[in-house]
């Protein structure tokens, strides 16, 4: 019969109950003693429920305190310098002090795990010297053996993977690092496998990325010394998030079992499957229901996939198993009460897709066994198909009949620009900023009673327009030329649109880990997404009404709204984006409409979206582009369209950005500001362009001169007459006071510069 498993389970909990208890440990709230045994309750209770369920090879070693790549760091004392370690067990005091930063020590850089939205903590090489700390799998898998008679299978980065992901050291020293970190691994294992552990999954996700031949030999001799060195020990070598790149190489490899994602990566592992063969001395560890994906399986396809790949192994060489961790999706979907029924019965979060591979591994010795159980599958998922949200006739059509057509403003961007400048008059380097004022308590407090029903929607409505009237005269005093209505009426970019947005809902618990105790809880568009009435129009109209400069409408983009929710798979996501694209269009027309001549569509997620695999991300780059055209090219020449984007590498991106054609964009850049002017020296844009000169994660107020040099540093390289100054993104999370002191010194580093130049 075959085996179910899971290669990794939520750390949450079901109410993030371990959210909560990070916060109160690191606000002294929680003993340190205390804060390991709720942990300890946590993990237990996660292992439990796959034990219940029936789970045959169950995770351990996936819990973590904070982050799986920061544990594996610390395993091996890779600590960097400026945290005073000694040697030994690395006290919680160093391992959230790299994470968060000390007062003493900044924290390690955090970036994106592969194409998702959780967030790792890069390790540092430099200067480490790395040795075993503690063998974690090894406690972890006591730990479950010991307290609930489960046969754990232990989790561990692979070498590969891990050092990939690292960062401090050179290219050339690649081999050196290797040598150092095997031979932690091997104890590591040796220790597992003197233990009597039969199974280890060894993660190395960047085998479905391009390797070199130099990457797979090395990749050869890491598991050649494994082979060796634990002959005794079944390893699966598990890959996630798309198809293997070296596939003849990596089934050549001597592990027992491979784990391949045949959800994200179906076409290009079969097609190799097909070709190649699968090794009969292999396990294949056959990652069939999505790890990251709310949606329930079709169990029915499932199945056929399943025989499929029966085809190419016997059956006690196959395991049933999630396509990566289930760390990206939300716990459970049964405390969710406000749900339409016919999406609540056509999700599955975690705990449901623990049933569904319990069933699928059940259906491939005795597929009668399950029939019921297909049945009810076959008619939940029907019934979210013949839904009214997913049959709007009149969005299908209008948005195939926009889609065939190319997007495109009525005149080029040279000759809108004389036609904005002549209308606007603004000054060279115009000042503006990128939408969000301070959110302070008072702001958050008035939300909170009107959501409960103890303030009216006048009340609210009142409240809100009186933080503009604030705003509009602090902006105008400050000198601002492009103001903003402050966004004191969103919470949340996404949200704010999705409420108003027909085609979404919103779950109560559906939390997935950003990074560290960050958890979001993106919207489900689960339905085709409709303009039902205007979403800004009244505020933006509101404080328009208060002053003579020009007031910027402020939208968040199709393709961010997109990326930062959980999507249907029935259409694609170009799709998806085209809807939404067509739904904020009317919304930039209703803003037009009302007098509102500037307005700005925020893209900060773009590149979250981008494939794996390179040779996917012209594609996506450009049915992204074509979402924000279509999104914007209906307005006047004289309407000015303003984009934003955070901090992400954008180097080789500038093409597609310039693309987009908006008449302004803003880029967070303070943060790598000399890298991001050279890929635009390079690259020559030739648009409007506001690089942030001020970094607004920090609450420190920049000083006029060093604002000054970011401003004469960027225009050595770009078009005067096309500069804005701006500072970096949103202020909602800073300081009523340090806000105003700093768009002061940006207007007066303006000052200077104008007199300048
Ligand atoms: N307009 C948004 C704001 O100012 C942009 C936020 C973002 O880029 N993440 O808050
Ligand atoms: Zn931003």
């Amino acid at each position: 019969m075959a085996k179910s498993s899971v290669l990794g389970y939520p750390r949450i909990g079901a109410d993030r109950e371990w959210k909560k208890a990070l916060e109160a440990f690191w606000s002294g709230k929680l003993e340190e003693s205390e804060f390991h045994s709720q942990l300890q309750a946590i993990r237990l209770n996660h292992l439990r429920k796959q034990q219940e369920k029936g789970i045959d090879f169950i995770a351990v070693n996936d819990f973590s305190y904070y982050d799986h790549i920061l544990d594996t760091a610390t395993m091996f004392g890779i600590i960097p310098k400026r945290f005073a370690y000694e040697g030994g067990a690395v006290p919680l005091s160093i391992y959230y002090g790299i994470a968060r930063g000390t007062k003493d020590a900044t924290a390690s850089e955090m970036t994106k795990w592969f194409n998702t939205n959780y967030h790792y903590i890069v390790p540092e090489l430099d200067g480490a010297n790395p040795s075993v700390t503690e063998n974690r799998p090894l406690i972890a898998y006591r730990e479950a053996k010991e307290k609930l008679g489960i046969e754990g299978k232990p989790v561990i980065v692979g070498p590969l993977t891990f050092l990939k992901l690292s960062k401090g050291y050179h290219q050339s020293e690649t081999d050196a690092w290797l040598e150092r970190l095997v031979p932690l691994y091997v104890q590591i294992l040796q220790e597992l496998e003197h233990e009597g552990v039969q199974w280890v999954q060894i993660d190395e996700p960047i085998l479905v990325t391009k390797l070199d031949a130099e990457d797979v030999q090395r990749l050869k001799s890491i598991y050649d010394t494994f082979a060796a060195k634990v002959p005794n020990l079944n390893i699966m070598l598990q890959t996630y998030f798309e198809s293997v790149e070296n596939y003849s190489d990596i089934v050549t490899l001597p592990v027992k079992g491979i784990g391949l994602d045949f959800v994200h990566g179906l076409t290009g592992n079969i097609a190799s499957i097909k070709k190649l063969g699968f090794p009969s001395d292999k396990v294949l560890g056959a990652g069939v229901v999505d790890g990251r994906g709310i949606w329930k399986a079709s169990l029915r396809d499932k199945l056929v996939l399943i025989e499929e790949l029966s085809g190419f192994v016997t059956p006690d060489h196959l395991i049933v198993q999630s396509s990566c961790s289930l760390l990206h999706v939300p716990v459970t979907v049964q405390n969710e009460v406000k749900l339409i029924p016919d999406l609540k019965n056509a999700l599955a979060f975690a705990d449901e897709k623990l049933d569904e591979l319990v069933l699928l591994a059940k259906a491939c010795s005795d597929k009668a066994s399950i029939e019921a159980e297909l049945e009810k599958c076959d008619l939940a998922i029907q019934a979210l198909k013949l839904s009214g949200e997913r049959n709007r006739n009149d969005i299908q059509h209008a948005v195939a009949i926009i889609s065939e057509e190319q997007p495109k403003r009525n005149l080029p961007f040279s000759e809108r620009h004389i036609a904005q400048q002549n209308k606007w008059q603004l000054p060279i380097f115009p000042t503006t900023t990128i939408g969000s004022f301070p959110q302070s308590v008072e702001v958050r407090k008035a939300r909170q009673s009107w959501r409960k029903g103890v303030w009216t929607n006048e009340q609210y409505a009142s409240f809100i327009r009186d933080q503009i009237d604030i705003w509009i005269k602090l902006q105008e005093e400050i000198g601002l030329d492009v103001l903003v209505h402050g966004e004191f009426e969103r919470t949340d970019m996404v949200e704010f649109f999705g409420e108003k947005l027909g085609g979404f809902a919103f779950t109560q618990y559906g939390w997935v880990q950003s990074y560290g105790s960050r958890c979001v809880k993106p919207p489900i568009i689960f339905g085709d997404v409709a303009f039902e009435e205007a979403m800004t129009v009244e505020e933006t109209k509101y404080a328009q009404s208060k002053t003579k400069h020009p007031v910027k409408g402020m939208l968040t983009g199709p393709i961010t709204i997109m990326n930062w929710s959980f999507v249907r798979e029935d259409i694609t996501r170009e799709q998806i984006a085209y809807q939404l694209a067509y739904a904020l269009r009317q919304e930039v027309e209703a803003l037009e409409n009302a007098g509102i001549g500037m307005i700005q569509v925020d893209e900060p997620a773009v590149r979250e979206g981008l494939p794996l695999k390179e040779q996917d991300q012209a594609e996506y780059l450009a049915w992204a582009v074509k979402a924000f055209r279509m999104t914007t090219c209906t307005v006047q020449d004289t309407t000015q369209i303003h984009t934003h984007m955070c901090y992400c590498e954008f180097h080789d991106m500038i093409d597609s950005i310039e693309a987009m054609d908006a008449d302004v964009i803003s880029i967070e850049t303070s943060r790598s500001h000399g890298e991001l002017i050279h890929s635009f020296e390079v690259n020559t844009y030739k648009l409007g362009i506001g690089l942030g000169v001020y970094d607004i994660h920090s609450p420190r107020v920049p000083r006029v001169e060093e604002m000054t040099s970011m401003i004469e540093r960027a225009l050595r390289v770009l078009d005067p007459k096309l500069f804005w100054i701006n500072p970096d993104c949103g202020l909602k999370t800073r300081g009523f006071e340090e806000t105003v002191e700093s768009l002061r010194n940006m207007v007066d580093a303006t000052q200077i510069a104008r007199a300048k130049h």
